[in-house]
């Protein structure tokens, strides 16, 4: 491997710390280009410019309910975020945050501009019309001096880039198809992903799914076996590939199923990318997901090699907001 400079250590905010917050915080801890220094979650916020330990605040959370209990580094607070930015020198945050309701993100997102804080932000948000707020803050993410950097997870996210990537065959991209496979083995784990999966199911919207008991949840899935079948998704991978000049977003799908009970994917998660060379022949290019690899392995990845991509384009003096299509994520080591 060539030699190349070592490159300054990033420090690394996580918000949320749910299922993907703390998978995060495991994905970081052998990093050496990362340090993961802050986290905030609904109550409390954990700030250590050493590092935090994944162990100590996965515990802490899991017996508690806050990394605001965590000895010595954490602060109980209603107002976790707004506190945690204003204190912590942080260059950039993975917001691993529920977009519950649908402008949650887009409100924290103005928080962040409002605060004069600058640095690099990835979401790994899913639907189109939560996109297209934060593209309306374009011209603020610029004068903030924030690069922004979204739908960074497996879907939107990995499988997004890869269609970028495999349309490069082609003079003209027809259709790009993703499928995704899910295996939890509680639903408990990932509570925000699994109600904003339930409000894509027919009869369901996102205020519906939010306003669901954790008891009406579980109901749900007794009916349904834990297994959640979902079409035609709004799913922001349609937006990011038609900005991205890839083809409309008439022609991008997304769905698949979810099993809440069984840690095994129900199908292997792939992106099929069909379009016609220059040669005139149609053809469809395939890449799958290795079963092994779960959601969490699948989302924090990227969304980390998109940080230090993002880290990059920030140093050079490149704000606003980018998508996971636009970008190629770097490899976070
Ligand atoms: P979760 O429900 O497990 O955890 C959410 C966390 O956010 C909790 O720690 C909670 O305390 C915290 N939180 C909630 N409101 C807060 C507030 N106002 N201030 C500070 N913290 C707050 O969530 P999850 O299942 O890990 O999902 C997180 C997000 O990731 C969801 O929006 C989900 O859709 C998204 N996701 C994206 C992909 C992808 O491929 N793009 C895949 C899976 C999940």
């Amino acid at each position: 491997m060539l030699n190349r400079e070592a490159a300054p250590l990033i420090r690394v905010g996580v918000l949320g710390f749910g299922g993907l917050g703390q998978a995060a915080a495991r994905v970081l801890a052998p990093k050496q280009e990362m340090n993961w220094v802050a986290t905030a979650d609904l109550k409390g916020y954990a700030y250590n410019p050493e590092g935090l330990s994944a162990d100590t605040c996965i515990a802490t959370y899991t017996q508690k309910g806050s990394v605001g209990y965590v000895e010595p580094h954490g602060t109980l607070s209603h107002n976790s975020i707004r506190e945690l930015i204003a204190r912590a020198p942080v260059d950039g945050y993975f917001l691993a945050l529920p977009n519950l309701p649908n402008t949650f993100m887009a409100d924290i997102a103005r928080q962040f501009i409002q605060s004069g804080w600058q640095g690099v932000l990835v979401d790994a948000l899913k639907r189109t019309s939560a996109v297209e707020q934060l593209l309306a803050l374009q011209d603020d993410f610029q004068a903030a001096g924030i690069t922004y950097l979204t739908g960074c997870g497996a879907t939107p996210g990995l499988l997004t880039a890869a269609a970028a990537i495999a349309a490069q065959s082609y003079a003209e991209v027809h259709t790009v198809k993703i499928t995704f496979g899910v295996g939890i083995a509680r639903w408990e784990a990932y509570r925000a992903t699994i109600r904003e999966d339930i409000a894509h199911l027919p009869g369901y919207d996102v205020e519906t799914a939010r306003a669901m008991s954790d008891a009406e949840v579980e109901a749900l899935l007794d009916r349904t076996n834990g297994i959640l079948t979902l079409e035609n998704m709004e799913h922001a991978d349609d937006i990011m590939l038609e900005l991205a000049g890839i083809c409309d977003r008439a022609n991008v799908s997304v769905g698949g199923v979810v099993d809440t009970r069984n840690p095994q994917k129900p199908l292997s998660t792939n992106v099929q990318v069909t379009g016609r060379t220059f040669e005139g022949k149609t053809s469809t290019h395939t890449f799958t997901l290795g079963d092994e690899t779960s959601m969490a392995a699948n989302v924090c990845g990227p969304a980390f090699g998109y940080l230090k991509a993002g880290t990059a384009l920030h140093q050079r003096g490149l704000y606003g907001l980018l998508t996971a299509a636009e970008v190629m994520p770097q490899f976070a080591r």
